[in-house]
């Protein structure tokens, strides 16, 4: 973990925050240390409703819910994000090279994207469920 993020908490201030906002039981070991929830298991796998995902840790808006579409993995995915949302980092981790999203402004781990989305942008943000907050489209 690099230490230049804007928003800076210590461990147990980031469990306090999570427990406040009912975020799943994994949502520390996925955001903070970079666990993989199971796949098919989140929340939000299955949510197609109209509104936004934001980070769990500290509510930076990361996607709108109109980017999301079913890669059929399990896990949330999505062909854009929120430009400046997400900081990439490459991860050489688990005999693979893949790249990192991570929370630009929290450094809370996301998931990983790869070059192989099947839209026009040609990415696929693949999401840990646990890391996202849910907000519902605000009525106008
Ligand atoms: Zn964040």
């Amino acid at each position: 973990m690099t230490d230049d993020y804007p928003i800076q908490k210590s461990d147990p201030e980031w469990k306090e925050i999570l427990a406040a906002k009912g975020a799943e039981p994994g949502a520390f070991q996925v955001t903070r240390h970079a666990a993989t929830e199971r796949p098919f298991s989140g929340k939000y796998e299955r949510v197609w409703a109209d509104g936004s995902y934001h980070c769990i840790c500290c509510g930076a808006k990361l996607f709108d819910a109109d980017t999301k579409f079913d890669a059929g993995c399990g896990w949330p995915s999505f062909d854009r994000a929120v430009p400046g949302a997400i900081r990439e980092i490459r991860d050489s981790t688990h005999g693979m090279i893949r790249t990192e999203t991570v929370c630009a402004q929290c450094g809370a781990h996301l998931g990983h994207v790869f070059p192989d989305g099947p839209t026009d942008t040609g990415l696929r943000y693949c999401m840990n469920s646990a890391s996202l907050d849910f907000h519902p489209q605000e009525k106008a």
